[in-house]
């Protein structure tokens, strides 16, 4: 597998084309971003952190029967994954409030939610990622209703096999974000990556945050948190 030319960089990975048409190298960084781009900065070696966390979570929903985009962590910081033509419709889970739904709806952070809520938001920088609704997607011709379907389902299975995976490792799943793709066969793979950069973890003792919450409210102990997300999936 020879990984050949840069075809996208974004805040937090890059993306190389290879020898195979349907395959892509992502490559994750140590750049960090909030508050769409407007904070930047670096968590010393986030990149290796992230590819490392986001194989043990694509690997486990392999196992689970999830279809995903992942085919094989290549190095430290590249993993190979089909390629997929993305659906610009970010997926969002939460099974408690934080973030921007608390600060939305009036809830205090840290409220457990009776069921998981699932919102979806436009992936366009520019516009800052609105919240969305079925009938804007169907309006901007994001997805069809039959691919929301999908996607939905898969991302309620998705957040059932992590809530319960994390539980095992004293961590709460607060909330994450997904994305989706078609892939070149036409079937719907979880595509991007699952991590401390887009998921909340919260120490299920201690309520301690243990993702990108630490940079974005510059809490500190940053690179620590990631340590530790690694130390509690790996041991
Ligand atoms: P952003 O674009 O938000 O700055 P990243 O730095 O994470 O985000 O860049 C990675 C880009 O690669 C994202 O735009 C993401 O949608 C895209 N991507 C992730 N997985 C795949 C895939 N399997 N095929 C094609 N594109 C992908
Ligand atoms: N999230 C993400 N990328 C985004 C927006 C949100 O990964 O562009 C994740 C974020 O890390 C959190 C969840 O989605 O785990 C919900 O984020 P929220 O809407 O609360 O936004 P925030 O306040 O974090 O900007």
């Amino acid at each position: 597998m020879e990984k050949k030319e840069m075809i996208y960089e974004g805040k937090a990975k890059k993306v190389y084309s290879t020898d195979e048409d349907d395959k892509l190298v992502v490559e994750y960084k140590d750049d960090a971003t909030a508050f769409d781009g407007q904070k930047k900065g670096q968590i010393t070696d986030k990149g290796e952190m992230n590819a490392q966390i986001s194989t043990i979570f694509f690997e486990l929903l392999e196992e689970k029967g999830i279809p995903t985009h992942f085919i094989e962590k290549l190095n430290e910081t590249d993993i190979l994954v089909k390629k997929l033509d993305i659906i610009l419709v970010e997926v969002v889970m939460r099974n408690i409030a934080a973030g921007s739904l608390a600060e939305r709806i009036g809830l205090e952070e840290g409220t457990a939610l009776p069921q998981p809520v699932l919102e979806f938001y436009y992936k366009d920088d520019e516009l800052g990622d609105p919240m969305i609704n079925r009938y804007h997607i169907y309006a901007e011709e994001l997805a069809t209703a039959e691919e929301l379907d999908e996607i939905s389902e898969l991302a309620f299975e998705i957040n059932d096999i992590l809530v319960e995976f994390l539980a095992e490792k004293n961590i709460d799943l607060v909330d994450f974000k997904l994305e989706f793709g078609v892939g070149t066969d036409g079937k719907i793979y979880l595509g991007d990556e699952i991590s401390p950069d887009t998921c909340r973890f919260w120490d299920s003792e201690s309520g301690k945050k243990l993702d990108k919450d630490r940079f974005r409210r510059d809490l500190g102990e940053v690179e620590g948190a990631y340590q530790e997300i690694i130390k509690r999936l790996t041991e």
